[in-house]
């Protein structure tokens, strides 16, 4: 069985042909889906695709271009949908290849995401 564990089905790229595509993957050996949000909109259409198909999960996130999409409340309604019980990740979140890695680090770069996600997104500490 195979684990497809970062996709995008919620992608306007799959508008046409969404609900023809996903049933095939059952049928092509496909086990599960990982569907992995961007923004804060696709977090919701994630959880509807996930809602959908049994064997289609979210992770709810944001992805570093769209962070400046980001506030208190749209923090706070993140994290809510963290609870979903469909949502079994967080993502995107990323990792900062570009700029900030060239001069930080990806293992900083891991950590600092890390600390970023749990304290803020999932509520713990780190
Ligand atoms: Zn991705």
């Amino acid at each position: 069985m195979i684990f497809e564990s970062h996709a995008h089905y919620d992608d306007e790229a799959f508008d046409t042909d969404r609900d023809e595509l996903l049933p095939r993957l059952r049928q092509q050996g496909i086990g599960y889906v990982m569907n992995i949000s961007s923004d804060i909109s696709s977090v919701s259409a994630c959880i509807a695709l996930a809602e959908k198909y049994p064997f289609v999960y979210a992770a709810a996130g944001i992805h570093p271009d769209d962070t400046g999409e980001l506030n208190e409340d749209n923090f706070e309604w993140l994290k809510k949908q963290c609870g979903h019980k469909k949502v079994l990740a967080v993502g995107e979140i990323g990792l900062f290849f570009a700029e900030p890695a060239a001069w930080l680090g990806a293992d900083v770069v891991l950590v600092l995401s890390y600390f970023f996600v749990s304290r803020r997104v999932l509520g713990r500490d780190a």
